[in-house]
């Protein structure tokens, strides 16, 4: 039976630390008794609280493990329909395929570059996770080879995708410590495949024909003493595989406990674009693993985007640390800009400075992560702050000049900021964007 708050506050600390992201133990009890928040948002409970809150926190999506070690990715424990309730805590995995009907050759070529998909957005590394490798020749030898090629080729994690829970045995057993996700895409071998899945302590993913055959299967496998396993709805194409993904997430958050495990969804679609975009929408509705054939730069970038915009938390903006930051050699002579501290308003301005070549300063004032025009209607960017921002950051020191470069968009703030600071003030470009072409010319 569940527990209530108060059950369930007796066991926490009760230190009111704040660490949870709650203002109190009693609040984060409450919330965990509504199945909004996992016990280990909890980083202080003791293992004797974790074992008499089991069945309360258990989640209503099972936690997966894929790989092993630095590479460890984890999927599922998620508890939210909607981000703006609660964000979503595990991104989705990205997985490009690779046949192992191509030659060694071939499988090394496209395994590293798999492993070279890999972008750094608004300050931090975002990349592909896994490298999924399909049996498609049917042939277990052939299947041991690929695997292990990717596996060594790309430095990634793998899927094992096959028709044969034989073939899977095989590939598992020479990735052994790897830990792959096994996808079995035959249902009559999937409680064969579990017996695998089991033996080499593997996730496993499962494929039915509809999502009551799915049920039916997954009761089948946990029976065969499998707890991490992944859906696959057996959905093709857009629309009826995002139909799928969002009635899983529903049931498995009603308690459907036979649902309650993360998906897995491939992309199917021909057309290069339109395979960015199927990945971009399972990844925005609830896909725990996405599977593509998309390789590209142009079509990963989109999709890992996505990922982030989605995996952030909507209460809390993203923010870069409030201090004088500097592109490039800068010297007495360089400008000075200002912008606010929102990571990607700051990270906007500082690519385009890089692209620009001109060393530069950039002041990012703490406007507590909001963008420029946010920040400004909310008078957080205003000529007050930002003169008290260029007196503390000590910038006066480095340079001869008293010039700053302030956004476009904010222009009406110019004779404030002079008033306020003693600095002559320039109005920059409307967008980042413009900021090349403007220094250059300046
Ligand atoms: S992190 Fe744990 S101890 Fe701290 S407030 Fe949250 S529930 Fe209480």
């Amino acid at each position: 039976m569940a527990l209530t708050g108060l059950e369930i506050y007796k066991q926490l600390p009760r230190t009111n630390c704040k660490e949870c992201g709650f203002p109190t133990c009693l609040a984060f009890a409450m919330k965990m008794a509504a199945g909004q928040v996992p016990l280990d948002a909890c980083p202080h409970v003791s293992e004797e609280a974790k074992q008499a809150l089991e069945s309360a926190s258990r989640p209503p999506i099972q936690l997966v493990e894929i790989g092993s070690g630095d590479v460890e990715i984890k999927i599922g424990n998620e508890t939210q329909l909607y981000r703006h309730e609660e964000k979503f805590h595990r991104p989705t995995a990205l997985a490009v395929r690779v046949s192992d009907t191509l030659d060694d050759a071939a499988i090394s070529e496209r395994a590293e570059a798999i492993g070279r998909l890999v972008f750094e957005r608004v300050g931090t590394r975002i990349g592909v996770n896994l490298v999924a490798v399909d049996n498609e020749s049917g042939d277990a030898d052939r299947f041991v080879q690929a695997a292990r090629l990717a596996s060594e080729k790309s430095s990634l994690p793998g899927v094992l995708m096959s028709a044969s829970a034989g073939n899977l045995n095989r590939a598992a057993e020479a990735l052994a410590g790897h830990r792959p996700l096994l996808y079995i895409s035959e249902a009559a071998e999937a409680e064969a495949a579990a017996s695998v899945a089991k033996d080499n302590n593997c996730p496993l993913a499962v494929r039915a024909a509809d999502l009551e055959a799915l049920a039916e299967l997954t009761g089948k496998i946990t029976s065969a003493g499998v707890e991490q396993i992944v859906l696959d709805p057996g959905t093709r194409g857009l629309k009826p595989t995002l139909e799928a993904l969002t009635r899983i997430r529903r049931l498995s958050l009603k308690g459907f406990r036979q649902l309650g495990y993360p998906t897995i969804a491939f992309t199917s679609a021909t057309d290069p674009t339109m395979q960015a975009v199927e990945a971009s929408t399972f990844v925005a509705k609830y896909a725990g693993v996405v599977v593509t054939d998309a390789i590209e730069k142009w079509q990963i970038l989109p999709i890992l985007t996505t990922r982030q915009d989605i995996y952030t938390d909507p209460q809390k903006p993203v923010a870069v640390e409030p201090k004088l930051n500097t592109v490039g050699e800068v010297d007495a002579e360089s400008p000075v800009l200002v912008t606010t501290n929102f990571s990607l308003s700051y990270y906007s301005v500082e690519g385009e400075v890089e692209a620009s070549r001109v060393p530069a300063y950039i002041l990012s004032v703490d406007t507590e992560g909001t963008s420029v025009l946010t920040a400004w209607a909310s008078d957080k960017f205003n000529a007050e702050s930002i003169s008290q921002a260029l007196k503390k950051s000590g910038v006066e020191e480095n340079i001869s000049h008293r010039k700053l470069i302030i956004p476009g968009l904010v222009a009406v703030l110019s004779a404030g900021i002079e008033d306020e600071s003693g600095w002559s003030v320039q109005i920059g470009p409307k967008e980042a964007s413009g900021l090349p072409s403007y220094l250059k010319n300046q």
